[in-house]
């Protein structure tokens, strides 16, 4: 058993870290508390190559790798939730065209998202079907050479903002989950709106609209009636790297309390001295450490064996995003006071790092995968 990375992965933890660091860390306090893209952000992220891990080489990308996802996201995460998030959104878009996509589909959508030309938006929800996925109600109906789709979406990251989506809808309503169907709608095309909606935490997010929107049948995702196959294969490739965002975010909480608590003096010396401290700084990492375990496990699993890793990411997921709102917490209360105080950065942590609790998945919902695999094994 080898728990090293690879020194290829090594140096592109490396590289990200020194970017994030270096290129992002100036920016971050500000783009991380809008709602809209920075497409400066964007630009910069690009010039990285980063996005071209999303896709494969032989379309402009430099291959996809479970363990890669993971280790940019927790890098930029720690630095900056917003590149995590245009990460994330990238990748969500990709992988369902390279997995499911014709070749004419990968050669029209994959460059441009790979060289950050265009950003991607994966619209599943609908405002009656989160956890319930499959109840939702968008329709897509074959009329000559295009489907039109009526329906609406929400919670959809980078929503209004996106150019190139990958979404979902009925094109059989008579046959339940078995008659949902992905497509690939572009920006752009008449009947399709996009408006923001506003969380609590920073987030470019929006509903979407179809009203009569016509897509063409080319960009039917996959075959008619898999749709729900593109999206959880999809989710199952993704899901265990939202745990590695988690573990960035608690990471630089970590690092925030011990800097903190070395530096806060009360009864006349640095709280870090205080064994009460001392023993939420050893609760702080060894939970990360352990949630690092479950991520790259999943990760590396997925690598190895390309094939469905549907509890080992649940477990991740489920794991590392509880535990970043556990730490969290406890470098905020490290801080006293100042730990809610606008500007610093474990307050700007804490509205963050509720999020991935509920997105991919609830926390509940992975419980009830986990479990659907343990009684059926
Ligand atoms: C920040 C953020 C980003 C998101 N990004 C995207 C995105 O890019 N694309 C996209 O398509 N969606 C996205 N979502 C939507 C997200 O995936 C859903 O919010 C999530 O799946 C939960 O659905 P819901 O909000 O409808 O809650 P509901 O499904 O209504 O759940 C409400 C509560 O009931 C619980 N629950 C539901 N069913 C069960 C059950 N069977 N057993 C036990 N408990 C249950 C849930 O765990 C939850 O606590 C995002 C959400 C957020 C908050």
């Amino acid at each position: 058993m080898d728990f090293r990375f690879s020194e290829d992965e090594e140096m592109l933890r490396q590289k990200v870290r020194a970017f994030a660091e270096e290129m992002l860390a100036p920016l971050a306090p500000e783009v991380d508390e809008k709602d809209e893209v920075s497409w400066e952000l964007v630009k910069l992220m690009a010039g990285q190559d980063l996005f071209r891990l999303v896709a494969p080489e032989e379309y402009g990308g430099l291959g996809m790798k479970a363990v890669n996802n993971c280790i940019v996201r927790d890098e930029l995460c720690r630095i900056c939730v917003h590149a995590d998030l245009y990460y994330a959104e990238q990748l969500l878009t990709a992988y369902p065209i390279s997995v499911y996509g014709t070749e004419e589909q990968k050669r029209k959508y994959l460059p441009p998202l790979a060289c950050g030309e265009k950003v991607g938006s994966f619209a599943l929800t609908e405002p009656d079907a989160g956890s319930d996925v499959a109840g939702m109600k968008s329709t897509a109906v074959l009329e000559g050479d295009h489907y039109v789709l009526n329906g609406n979406k929400c919670f959809a990251s980078m929503g209004p903002f996106a150019q190139t989506y990958v979404t979902f809808a009925r094109t059989d309503p008579s046959k339940g989950s078995k008659g949902i169907s992905a497509f690939i709608v572009e920006q752009g095309t008449p009947g399709f709106e996009g408006r923001p909606m506003r969380l609590m935490g920073p987030h470019p997010m929006g509903e979407l609209t179809f009203t009569d929107c016509r897509v063409p049948r080319g960009n039917l995702l996959g075959q008619p009636g898999k749709g729900m196959e593109v999206a959880l294969s999809t989710l199952d490739c993704v899901r265990m790297s939202v745990g590695a965002s988690a573990i960035g975010i608690a990471r630089r909480a970590l690092e925030e309390a011990v800097s903190y608590s070395k530096q806060r003096v009360a009864f006349g010396k640095p709280i870090a001295e205080f064994q009460s401290t001392q023993f939420k700084l050893a609760e702080m990492a060894l939970d990360i450490d352990a949630a690092e375990l479950l991520v790259f496990r999943a990760a590396w699993l997925k690598d190895e064996t390309g094939g469905r890793v549907t509890r080992e990411t649940a477990m991740a997921k489920l794991f590392a995003t509880e535990m970043a709102c556990r730490v969290v917490d406890q470098a905020l209360q490290l801080h006293g006071g100042y730990g809610v105080v606008k500007g610093m950065t474990v307050e700007r942590l804490y509205r963050a790092v509720r999020q991935p609790r509920l997105y991919e998945g609830t926390t509940e919902i992975q419980k009830i995968v986990i479990a659907r695999q343990i009684l059926s094994g």
